[in-house]
């Protein structure tokens, strides 16, 4: 009896099971109308983000959850529309494509690769869904350990370190690492995690423009009063698909004797010869101190992320870095599928340079086409239009003709910079991406973006 009274108590009167409950009170009827006030404000700005449901694997072919262009006659669930060929086995891969996926940041189409999904299914099998801990109390496993070694391993670096994102090892790094006595400088566009762990630091703060080596030198010369220096940057940047000049910031740490960081989430896998990344890219793989990277895109895309370089710092990072510290260690499933995905890539570079190649075609077809494609060599492919309404509408269009793409204006790009952003996938077919640039075409056309 006294369960039914607490049940009910808990519940509130005349509250089914499940139902949502809302908060009673003032405080909580004024927090209500602020966050409506707040969300109106949001869609009101058209910077309102939706999310479209996915409802099979991540591939460069997709099925929809409930609405969206692209019907087709697979099966799958009730109201999905369905989107062949998929890699979803329920799905015959004679059916005639249907949406093509270019918005994912799976470089490497590692995200539902067999060995890959294996590899999660045996290390579920073998070591439980996960370790109700977090690292130094009782959840380390022999996986975590192999798995640190293997990305040092691939890196080429001393040793590394796991966290549950690479939000989490940008947040952990720099208030671990510096002092008041310290300065960090930062590229104007690094990522929001970076901006953010910097926020958390008390070091000197320097923010350099965007990729200028002048500016930066500027702030160097001007932190020289600062025990340490440390240059902070990503190593590609995912707005507008270019890359560091690494080989002059790492020239310019050595005339001023600073370190060099780097964020390689959308570089790490695919870019250099090998797919180590930007400093293998530009030849500068022993200047560069610290990585930052992700196993959350082109390494299995399940989640996760690190930082590797000299051991004394991992093992600082271990004792002080607070997203390590105080957050639940990596699901086995998960850090099997990156252990695979590094064996794949540490085996062979023939997926890399199979990106590669798709990236040039399409960047080439789409500037003889009559478009401008920001960056060079990297597989994020924006196609600037500058106007905002047109991104959006030449972006709905595009998915009407079977092509998933998304458009971004301001305030994630400058006012004026709008675009859609194309990610091209190794396990993109090429006529997947003729496809794509004849859509392109077509609607561009249409909407007056081209001739
Ligand atoms: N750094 C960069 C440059 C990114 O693009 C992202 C993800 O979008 C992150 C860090 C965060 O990575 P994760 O998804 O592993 O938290």
């Amino acid at each position: 009896m006294w369960r039914v009274v607490a049940v009910r108590a808990l519940r509130g009167p005349g509250a089914g099971a499940g139902a949502p409950r809302a908060a009673s009170g003032a405080a909580a009827a004024q927090l209500r109308r602020r966050l409506e006030s707040e969300l109106e404000d949001i869609r009101g700005a058209g910077t309102w983000k939706s999310e479209r449901v996915i409802a099979s694997r991540q591939g460069p072919h997709l099925r929809l959850a409930g609405g969206g262009a692209g019907a087709c006659g697979g099966g799958g669930e009730e109201g999905a529309r369905c989107l062949p060929p998929v890699l979803c086995p329920d799905f015959p891969l004679s059916v005639p494509a249907g949406i093509i996926n270019f918005c994912a940041n799976n470089y490497l189409g590692l995200s539902s690769h067999p060995e890959v999904i294996r590899a999660a299914v045996e290390a579920l099998e073998k070591f439980g869904a996960g370790l109700s801990s977090v690292r130094f109390i009782c959840g380390t496993q022999s996986i975590h350990k192999d798995l640190e070694e293997k990305i040092a391993r691939f890196h080429q670096r001393e040793d590394a370190i796991l966290y549950a994102s690479c939000f989490d090892a940008n947040a952990g790094i720099f208030e671990a690492l510096l002092t008041p006595e310290d300065a960090v400088l930062s590229d104007e566009l690094n990522h929001a995690s970076i901006i953010d762990g910097i926020r958390l630091c008390k070091a000197n703060k320097y923010r350099y423009k965007h990729m200028d080596m002048q500016d930066l030198e500027a702030k160097l010369k001007e932190a020289q009063k600062h025990r340490l220096r440390l240059v902070a940057t990503d190593g590609a940047f995912s707005m507008d698909g270019d890359i560091a000049p690494l080989r002059e910031i790492c020239q310019l740490a050595q005339k001023y004797d600073a370190l060099v960081f780097i964020d390689e989430c959308h570089a790490t896998g695919f870019l250099g010869p090998n797919g180590r990344g930007t400093d293998e890219l530009l030849g500068v793989m022993d200047k560069v101190t610290i990585i930052n990277s992700t196993l959350g895109k082109a390494l299995g895309g399940a989640a996760g992320g690190y930082t590797t370089g000299p051991k004394p710092l991992i093992d600082l990072l271990r004792q002080r870095s607070r997203p390590y510290l105080f957050s639940n260690s990596l699901p086995p499933a998960v850090v099997g599928c990156a252990s695979k995905a590094l064996d794949l890539l540490m085996e062979s570079n023939a997926i890399a340079q199979s990106m590669a190649a798709k990236t040039q075609r399409f960047r080439s077809k789409m500037t003889a086409a009559g478009f401008t494609i920001s960056g060079k060599d990297h597989p994020i492919c924006p196609v600037m239009l500058g106007d905002a309404r047109l991104a959006s509408v030449m972006a709905e269009d595009m998915l009407n003709r079977g092509i998933y793409v998304i458009g971004f204006s301001y305030p994630v790009v400058p006012k004026g910079k709008a675009r859609i952003r194309v990610q091209i996938s190794a396990v993109h077919s090429d006529e997947d991406i003729d496809h794509c640039v004849e859509a392109f075409t077509e609607v561009g056309r249409k909407h007056g973006a081209l001739p």
